[in-house]
């Protein structure tokens, strides 16, 4: 069995120096590649430096929303030069975020769709935050070319945002969130989604999934991500590893 982790923080200040011990606490539960995500200039470099050391790690890059507000033209030049890194594999993590609202909003919006607009002049997907916008991120996105595809991260809408984006080439990645018990919402559209249409993610260290809630979240535990689902969706372990592993070296091109 192998899992993939395809948004993981990696990069983060818990696991600097240590990201070797992580890696082979991840290979030991059966997640054998994983994406780092970057956010801003430093965490993106990070990425970049991580997948450059280890065989296992990729790299995403991207402005997110609390940065927004810094993307000039000398920013977009760095990143597409850090887009066409052979390991770079996903612009992201990019998208909305009206809960911290760090950047203003339409500054968000323009950022945002100028991302997708470079990821799909370079043929990648996007890694996309929503958080409170669901309608102006769908709007976005039904608005842009997506034919390279792009991965909603942490998805924690339910069937009915579900079906609405099913209709664009959107893929959702399920964190930890889907094992807490008041998710249901949740719930019920990891058990309504297409087989061949969704991810598995850690998003560490934040999202812990039960049974380690309380502990600070790792890698390797994109496993017990992969065992709710299982429940949820009444099927085996390996047939999750299997949907998720395919899905995920389909959508962000893995070699
Ligand atoms: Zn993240």
């Amino acid at each position: 069995m192998e899992l993939i982790d395809n948004h993981t923080h990696l990069n983060d200040e818990p696991f600097r120096g240590k990201e070797e011990y992580y890696l082979e606490r991840a290979k030991a539960l059966g997640v054998t590649k994983v994406i780092c995500a970057g956010q801003d200039p430093d965490f993106n470099q990070r990425a970049i430096d991580l997948a450059d050391r280890f065989d296992e790690v990729y790299a995403m890059v991207g402005y997110c929303p609390d940065v927004a507000k810094d993307f000039d033209q000398k920013a977009e030049d760095e990143l597409i030069e850090q887009l066409q890194m052979p390991k770079v594999v996903a612009l992201g993590e990019v998208g909305l975020d009206y809960y911290w609202d760090e950047s203003p909003r339409d500054v968000q919006r323009g950022v945002f769709a100028r991302q997708i607009e470079i990821a799909h002049e370079l043929k990648m997907p996007v890694n996309i935050h929503t958080r409170d916008a669901f309608e102006d991120c769908y709007n976005i996105l039904k608005n842009s070319n997506l034919e390279y595809g792009a991965i909603l991260h942490s998805f924690n809408g339910g069937v009915d945002w579900l079906n609405r984006f099913l209709k664009l080439n959107v893929y959702f990645s399920y964190s930890g969130v889907v094992s807490f018990t008041k998710a249901t919402e949740v719930h019920e559209s990891a058990k309504s989604v297409p087989m061949d249409r969704f991810l598995i993610e850690t998003d560490a260290p934040y999202l812990t999934p039960k049974p380690y809630r309380g502990h600070q979240n790792e890698t390797g535990y994109v496993r017990y991500v992969a065992e709710t689902i299982a429940k949820l969706k009444g099927i085996t372990l390996d047939e999750v590893a299997k949907a998720t592993y395919a899905n995920t070296v389909r959508v962000y091109d893995l070699k």
